[in-house]
């Protein structure tokens, strides 16, 4: 193998070029981004880069000098539009191609955009570097942000926008946030956490209208209360930015379908982070995740399956969240649990455990780093939920 192409500048993507070359590869590697900048990373965009301004914080996930000195040729600002499996080619926007004889594909989550209109006024999003730098400059303290969705990233945007002095309202269609994925209790706890800085948390309503005038944004919602905003943010979730690949032959299904070693149905192509769905037989599934820490993991080992090894890809997902005072962990699955306990509730955090089909498979754990670990390892070690050690 003398060419490899990796498509998708980010975590994922990053990780994949550095193995390739710690583990000896020395033919050419070419990084394709659609973003303009170097490769940075995203988690903190909602929380101290959207504080201080992404400017002063430092997202960088590789110097400039490191791209030349490993000799990784940066095609940035240049999305790839196209796959040709038969000639093992990849076309860039700008028309020009390169030829692979391996190719990673790492193009991540798309966000979802909220409709809007010049009726309804700008309804901003946060994934990329420009979108944080455009909403760190609406976020001024004494004015008014409504957040559209009450996710992790939704929560955070509230977090931070509270701690810059700004009035927040956040509106969720559930009756609490977080409530689907993690259950009616730690909802509830979240929303008592955001309560209780300042949130104004508008659980169980939809918004029936917005519209822009003077300035402001007006939304009605269902329950027959208004709002008045001077930003509104949508956090309403995130799809896999496979739209290039339309053409390609490969096979998708809510991402890229990948076998346990994450190579995808096209010879020579292997997938990596928010954008693979792979089978992992810890788990005895397939499973997408959308997290930081599976897009390190997940494109170190793309890159190793593209240079020969046969190990499956055997994650126990794991994130993180900072909320205030609050270090949220959560590893495993959550979304697809049959039972659920409550392990510790108090002001100062909550420790759930999930099981599924009789084995532990998740947790979510809030100011107890201590906790999660050993769930995580119970995870792993796939323990029966009736021997789940109590902490
Ligand atoms: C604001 C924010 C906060 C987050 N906080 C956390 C957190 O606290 N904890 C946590 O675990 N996770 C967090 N995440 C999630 C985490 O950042 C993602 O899981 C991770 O970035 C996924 O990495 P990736 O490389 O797979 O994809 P992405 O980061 O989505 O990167 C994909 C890259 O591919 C590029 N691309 C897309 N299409 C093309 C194309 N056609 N051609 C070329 N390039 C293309 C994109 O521009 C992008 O740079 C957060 C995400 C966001 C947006």
């Amino acid at each position: 193998m003398d060419r490899i192409v990796v498509v998708g500048a980010s975590v994922a993507g990053v990780n994949a070029v550095e193995t390739l070359r710690k583990n000896g590869f020395g033919g050419e590697i070419t990084l394709v981004g659609a973003e303009p900048e170097l490769p940075y990373d995203r988690p903190p965009l909602s929380k101290d880069a959207l504080k201080t301004g992404p400017g002063a914080a430092p997202a960088a996930l590789q110097s400039p000098e490191w791209y030349p000195e490993h000799g990784i040729t940066l095609r940035l600002g240049q999305p790839a539009a196209g796959l040709s499996a038969a000639d093992r080619q990849v076309t860039l926007a700008d028309g020009s191609s390169l030829r692979y004889d391996g190719l990673v594909v790492a193009t991540g989550s798309a966000v979802r955009a909220w409709g809007q209109s010049a009726r309804t006024g700008p309804v901003r999003t946060l994934r990329t570097l420009s979108d944080a730098a455009a909403l760190h400059g609406e976020l001024r303290p004494g004015r008014h942000v409504v957040i559209i969705g009450a996710g992790f990233i939704g929560l955070e945007i509230a977090a931070t926008a509270r701690e810059l002095g700004l009035d927040v309202s956040v509106i969720e269609i559930e009756a609490a946030p977080l409530a689907r994925v993690l259950g009616a209790e730690t909802g509830r706890w979240f929303a008592e956490l955001h309560a209780a800085n300042g949130v104004s948390m508008r659980c169980g309503s939809r918004i029936e209208r917005m519209e822009r005038s003077g300035g402001q944004t007006k939304i009605e919602l269902s329950d027959g209360t208004g709002l008045t905003a001077d930003v509104v943010v949508a956090g309403v979730g995130v799809t896999p930015a496979t739209a290039w690949l339309a053409r390609s032959n490969i096979s998708i299904d809510d991402g890229i379908v990948c076998d346990e070693r994450l190579r995808t149905t096209l010879p020579g192509v292997v997938a990596a982070g928010d954008i693979a769905r792979w089978h992992n037989p810890l788990f005895g599934h397939d499973m997408r995740v959308e997290h930081w820490l599976n897009a390190v993991e997940q494109g170190q080992h793309a890159a190793l399956s593209l240079l020969g090894s046969d190990e499956p890809y055997t994650h126990v997902p794991y994130f993180w969240s900072d909320q205030f005072d609050a270090k949220i962990h959560s590893v495993g699955i959550t979304a697809d649990a049959d039972t659920s306990a409550v392990r510790r509730l108090d002001a100062n955090g909550i420790s759930v455990v999930f099981g599924r089909r009789g084995l532990v498979c998740g947790a979510l754990c809030v100011n107890s780093p201590r906790d999660i670990a050993h769930y995580r390892q119970a995870i792993r070690n796939r323990t029966p939920w009736n021997d789940l050690v109590p902490r």
